[in-house]
């Protein structure tokens, strides 16, 4: 999502006539697009400033903006540690920093106020000249115990369906192939009584559109309507990412994600019957405060039951704010990352497994450039969301075509063009 506003705001500035530079030591404004998600992004955030100084130093007329999640959180505390920094636009306001910047020429603003966004200017951006994002709801309304993102980024929000069809239909028009559609729960989308399957619907019916594919999907609001749409709809890609989180029902009620083990399992058969082929991803945090031993083992048999494609994992952080930042954040450090490391080498074996699946059969994939070795070797992404690299002197990025594959370790496919008979 970050990525999709950071172009988002990137094509707002070039339409007002600024020009995306190579080298950061050559630009006369720098924009840090800000993440809260975990103290790590925050940290990291700090040390690019550090780094960026020395531009500043150099150049004075140097403007420097923070924008987003972290901007959001920080506000004039983020002004008042880095005091060069020029302009701190929260989630709300960053769009608006070409008006700022004509606005307020010299002056340092901070604008974390909510409500400010007119969502409906908010264009939707290619990532690819093949392949882009549209944001369909902002925000959250769940307040995970854990999560910071209710706090910096608001309440939910969804875009009207004709803002997403007609955004949709513009990237077609430009050339796209691929459409990721964008939020942090896209199955509580809801406006005027039409649905998350109904959006779909409209999208796969009215915009010629030829993959869509959609991102995140809470557990809790995943529907057996929407599995079914997706086996009805073609264009829909065999991709679901479902984040667990946790496999112990009491962590899982700590964290006040609603749903019980018991219920996700139903779930993934239910997706497993109807769409034997899509792949499944999660997210997963271990270390969540009071987590035993015994419960960590829990989010392991799940992962060795479900065996997802993939999975992000991720040791516990305490965000400020958040319900969870006050129980007592009592597993070590060292716990959380002995557990972490011994989740990420099963799930890594895992994805090598069923990776090696792939093997023999024939992917569509859609070209989206070369490999980053070689300009010989060719990247596609196939239905299930898996970049596959092969070998072919004829097609050119972004054509979708079938490649049969014949090697695969936990991240990266290998394969060959397949004759179209
Ligand atoms: N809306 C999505 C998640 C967005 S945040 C959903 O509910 O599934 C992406 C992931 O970051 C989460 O799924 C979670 O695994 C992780 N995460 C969020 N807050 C975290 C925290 N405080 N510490 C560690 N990981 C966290
Ligand atoms: Fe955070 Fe939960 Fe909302 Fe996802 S659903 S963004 S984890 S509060």
């Amino acid at each position: 999502m970050n990525l999709a506003d950071s172009s988002t705001l990137a094509a707002n500035l070039i339409t007002r006539g600024y020009k995306r530079v190579g080298d950061e030591a050559d630009a006369d404004l720098i924009i840090l697009n800000t993440c809260s998600i975990r103290e790590k992004a925050e940290r990291r955030v700090y040390g690019r400033l550090g780094e960026i100084y020395k531009y500043k130093k150099r150049k004075p007329y140097l403007k420097i903006a923070v924008v987003g999640c972290m901007a959001q959180r920080l506000g004039e505390t983020l002004k008042e540690k880095v005091p060069y920094v020029d302009f701190v636009l929260g989630t709300d306001r960053q769009f608006e920093l070409p008006d700022v910047l004509r606005q307020f020429e010299g002056t340092s603003q901070v604008m974390t106020a909510f409500g400010h966004e007119n969502l409906d200017n908010i264009a939707p951006i290619k990532e690819t000249p093949y392949s882009g994002f549209i944001t369909i709801t902002r925000g959250c309304d769940n307040y995970c115990t854990y999560c910071i993102v209710p706090y910096v980024r608001g309440k939910e929000v969804c875009h009207s369906p004709d803002y997403i069809v007609d955004g949709v239909k513009r990237m077609v028009d430009e050339g796209a192939i691929e459409v990721t559609l964008l939020g942090q729960n896209v199955n509580s989308y809801k406006i005027n009584g039409l649905d998350f399957p109904g959006l779909l619907e409209r999208v796969a019916k009215e915009t010629g559109l030829a993959r869509i594919r959609f991102m995140t999907s809470h557990p809790k609001d995943l529907s057996k309507r929407l599995v079914d749409t997706m086996a009805a709809m073609p264009q829909l890609m065999g991709h679901i990412h479902l984040p667990l989180q946790s496999g112990s029902n009491r962590v899982l009620k700590m964290m006040g994600r609603i749903y019980t083990i018991e219920h996700y399992l139903r779930i993934i058969d239910y997706i497993r019957m109807k769409l034997p082929d899509t792949a499944i991803t999660t997210d997963l945090i271990v270390g969540f405060p009071t987590e035993t031993e015994e419960e960590f083992e829990q989010t392991l048999s799940a992962v060795r039951k479900i065996r997802y494609d993939s999975a992000f994992m991720f040791r516990y952080s305490a965000r400020p704010g958040t319900v969870a930042a006050r129980y007592t954040d009592d597993v070590s450090e060292q716990d959380k990352i002995r557990r972490l490391n011994k989740l990420i080498k099963i799930q890594q074996e895992i994805s090598c497994e069923v990776n090696q699946r792939e093997i023999g059969r024939v992917q569509l994939g859609l070209i989206e450039g070369f490999s980053r070795r070689s300009d010989k070797i060719l990247r596609a992404r196939t239905e299930g969301n898996k970049i596959v690299l092969f070998n072919s002197g004829q097609s050119k990025p972004g054509t979708v075509v079938p490649i049969k594959v014949h090697e695969a370790d936990a991240f990266t496919l290998h394969g060959e063009m397949a004759g179209l008979n």
